[in-house]
């Protein structure tokens, strides 16, 4: 038998600006080589309880349910879906977007029937026909939305939905994936009964944890369940037992992750919710700038907008791929591709967590300007970087 070919393992340096994963912040790297612990060492213990009180900040909340579960955003929005339903039971669901659909499919698959409230890919659904659909679907045990729907780059207002749908028995989940820790989503002030996000996109951290809450409606519903959660690994009910004072043995916590999001979670306390959201906002609008004044389109319309997440139109005649892989090629850049109906129609730009700085925004406009100058589009040599620099020379408060 041969002996199998080893190499250095090497993985190039990118400039992370797609939708996700965003750039790790380098004191999150350095957390993640601290030393292993066990998941019951009493060490370990107090680090997990740093890390809920710190999550409970995030969210604005004191839902004791609030820890990270083990995996992708994925795993949040599975949690939600596999510890609220039932084989039979309705859900509505809203659907602008890849995600949107997504939930749909994880729902269908734990055997709930689903309405559909539908809006164009590009825009946010209408928040009073989301509310009057729930209303007209009194038996419904949930009503599920994306707040950040990544893959059209639409910010979909939530405190309506939250406010005509507090008073009914439908509970109000929010797939915050995205928009966690970039925007605002005071969950206890809102009245939201289930959140969940995850670590690697506007937190600063690798991909494999999903921060969740789940409020006291929430927990009841467990008690009420005629048949056992139908996954062990995302058991809501028993990962508090290990979250809380009980400390069951669960599984095997990723210690190295956990790390990882204290510190993103420190970064994010010691800048603060508002200053962190209105970077986003700002970065964002930079980019806006820069993109309309090297002539090209934003997908989306300035009231819609999601700031860590910009859908940029291809120009007429320009190759989706050979872009994209000249960006990442010659300028070390990754940017997103579009989905479902916006595949080929729309670049994806991620300015999110520790990505959503100045210097990405010229970078990325610069690269643009020189990549697409010779693929079909050509614009006024350094308008884009101009028109951004103005933006962020008016300062944060503008
Ligand atoms: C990224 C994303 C997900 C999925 O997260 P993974 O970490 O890829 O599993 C779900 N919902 C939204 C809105 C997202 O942006």
């Amino acid at each position: 038998m041969s002996k199998p070919a080893t190499t250095d393992l090497n993985p190039p340096l990118r400039h992370l600006l797609g939708p996700g994963p965003s750039p790790v912040h380098p004191r999150v790297t350095r957390a993640l080589g601290a030393p292993l612990l066990g998941h019951l060492d009493p060490a370990y213990l107090a680090i997990m309880d740093a890390v809920q009180t710190m999550l409970r900040d995030a969210f604005q909340t004191s839902n004791t349910l609030t820890f990270p579960l083990p995996g992708a955003g994925s795993s949040g929005m599975e949690a939600a879906m596999v510890n609220l339903l039932e084989p039979g039971d309705s859900v509505v669901i809203g659907v602008a977007g890849y995600f949107g659909e997504r939930l749909v499919d994880v729902a269908r698959r734990q055997g709930a029937e689903v309405v559909r409230v539908d809006a164009e890919w590009g825009r946010a659904i209408d928040p009073d026909a989301f509310v009057s659909t729930v209303r007209a679907n009194p038996g419904a045990r949930l009503a599920a939305i994306v707040q950040g729907e990544t893959s059209v780059g639409v910010l979909q207002p939530i405190e309506p939905i939250a406010r005509g749908v507090r008073g009914t028995d439908t509970l109000l989940v929010v797939d915050a994936v995205t928009s966690f820790g970039g925007t605002e989503l005071p969950v206890d002030a809102w009245g939201v009964d289930v959140v969940y996000s995850c670590s690697q996109k506007c937190l600063g951290c690798p991909p494999g944890l999903s921060p969740i809450t789940a409020g006291a409606r929430a927990a009841a519903r467990f008690a009420t369940r005629t048949r056992p959660v139908a996954s062990f690994y995302l058991d809501l009910a028993l990962l508090g037992k290990y979250w809380g004072p009980e400390r069951v043995y669960h599984h095997t916590a990723p210690a190295p992750l956990v790390y990882a999001l204290h510190e993103g979670l420190h970064l994010l306390h010691e800048e603060g919710l508002a200053a962190r959201a209105e970077r986003h906002r700002h970065t964002a609008a930079a980019f806006y700038a820069g993109v309309e004044a090297s002539g090209l389109t934003l997908h989306v319309s300035p009231a819609d907008r999601l700031p860590m997440l910009t859908t940029v139109r291809i120009p007429e005649g320009v190759d989706d791929a050979r872009v994209r892989g000249r960006l990442l090629n010659e300028h070390g850049i990754e940017i997103g591709g579009g989905l479902g109906p916006l595949r080929g129609r729309v670049w994806r730009v991620g300015l999110m967590g520790h990505g959503a700085r100045p210097e990405n925004v010229l970078l990325l406009l610069s690269a643009f300007e020189r990549v697409l100058g010779t693929e079909g589009h050509r614009s006024e040599s350094g308008a884009g970087v101009a028109a951004a620099q103005a933006v962020l020379a008016r300062g944060a408060a503008d």
